[in-house]
């Protein structure tokens, strides 16, 4: 077990965010003492679709936090829409085991931060951290002393440069909008727009409240302009009244060689992403942070490097497949139609991308037929 330092602590974190409070719970789970700061003030808000998959609510569960339809509004399953010249390609599947949790940033923030005080974390908001090039690290310009210290400062992270960890290669970098509208949800999923300018997705995250996110590639592309590119999305939120305001951050697709070094170790977006369009985001925080705390437990960062790698090979993978069918509108809309026609394909897909399912087994079993038939649309099943 880790022994106690009284003037730092055994692990300090740098982020207050998602990441960094999931693993300052689960570090604590282990006996670790830990500070966390943050150069913001809680609750803190993010850009972010709100959506939490059933994986997520699993591993929030080990974290001993059970979030329930009072935090959010629950959904039981994806659904994809996609327009090709005034054709509409639409798929639906649901959750095998579990529904998902739509649920409001901050209300997330909130309950992360009482179950980290609840668990004894030692919480420092509004503070300034200066990281030294002789590794001396200063929290409101006191030395802090420490035996660890985690990079969970998200997509810029500063651990990440000051600690020499940001090689690695980036694959996607597109930009993400989100505001919430004041509207009863239409429906018990996560709606996944496709539009020309991008993707508009939609969380309901109260009984009259959703939660619109948008990603392009480009960087002038704005939240509007995404929403007019899709004409059901844009009748549908058109006078509604909103209930915040537009908030926008960079999402990438991003894989860095090496995750920890010496005695700093980078979770959640500092750690690598993969694009948000994914919607795994905070699941993969979640898994990591009982990585992390077992990799310290047992005194061996390496093992939370190989797991950590290992945690972000799924939602890459998806990752790309979704960046190809942004990329490639025909392929867009050669893979809509496929799935269109073949719902059950779409169910198990959903399946590989939360871990109910094997890759290795769907693409088996299904992977040549998917492939042939989106190389040639107009074949009949094989
Ligand atoms: C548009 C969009 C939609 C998304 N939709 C979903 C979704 O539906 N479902 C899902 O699971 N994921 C989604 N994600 C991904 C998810 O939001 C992220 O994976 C998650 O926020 C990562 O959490 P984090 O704690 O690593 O980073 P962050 O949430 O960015 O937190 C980092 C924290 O570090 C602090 N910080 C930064 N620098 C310093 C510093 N120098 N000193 C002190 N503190 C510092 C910041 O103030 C912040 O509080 C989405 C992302 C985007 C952009």
């Amino acid at each position: 077990m880790v022994s106690q330092n009284i003037s730092g602590a055994d692990v300090l974190i740098v982020g207050g965010g998602p990441a960094g409070l999931s693993a300052a719970i689960a570090l604590r789970q282990k006996g670790a003492s830990v500070l966390v700061t943050d150069a913001l003030h809680p609750p803190i808000d993010k850009a972010c679709g709100e959506g939490l998959m059933p994986d997520s609510r699993v591993e929030l569960g080990r974290l001993g936090i059970t979030l329930g339809p009072a935090d959010g509004r629950e959904f039981r399953g994806i659904h994809f829409a996609n327009r090709n010249n005034g054709r509409m390609d639409c798929v639906t599947a649901q959750f095998a085991n579990g529904v998902g949790l739509g649920v409001r940033r901050v209300r997330l923030h909130e309950i992360l931060v009482e179950r980290a005080e609840a668990a004894g974390v030692r919480l420092m908001w509004g503070v300034h951290v200066e990281l030294g090039s002789n590794g001396e690290v200063q929290v409101d310009g006191q030395p802090c002393s420490y035996q660890h210290v985690i990079g969970a400062d998200g997509q810029g992270s500063a651990v990440r440069k000051w600690s020499g960890l940001d090689a690695g290669s980036t694959i996607s970098r597109r930009f993400g909008f989100r505001r919430h509208f004041r509207i009863r949800p239409w429906s018990e999923n996560v709606e996944v727009h496709w539009g020309r300018c991008g993707q508009a997705y939609l969380t309901p995250v109260g009984e009259d409240e959703v939660c619109i996110a948008t990603i392009a590639g480009d960087p002038q592309a704005r939240m509007d302009q995404v929403v007019d590119s899709i004409p059901f999305l844009r009748d549908a939120l058109n006078g509604q009244d909103t209930t915040s305001r537009q908030r926008g951050a960079v999402t990438t697709t991003r894989r860095l060689r090496c995750v920890a070094k010496g005695r700093v170790a980078l979770i959640g977006d500092a750690s690598g992403s993969a694009d948000a369009i994914t919607g795994e985001g905070l699941a993969m925080v979640f898994r990591q942070a009982h990585l992390l705390a077992r990799a310290i437990e047992l005194g061996d960062l390496s093992h939370y490097a190989s797991g950590h790698a290992a945690i972000l090979e799924m939602p890459m993978t998806m990752a790309r497949v979704m960046l190809l069918m942004d990329r490639y509108p025909m392929f867009r809309n050669r893979a809509m139609r496929v799935l269109a026609s073949e719902p059950a394909l779409f169910s198990r897909m959903l399946g590989v991308h939360i871990g109910e399912e094997s890759l290795p087994r769907f693409v088996r079993e299904r992977g040549l037929h998917l492939g042939w038939r989106i190389l040639v649309p107009s074949t009949v099943s094989i």
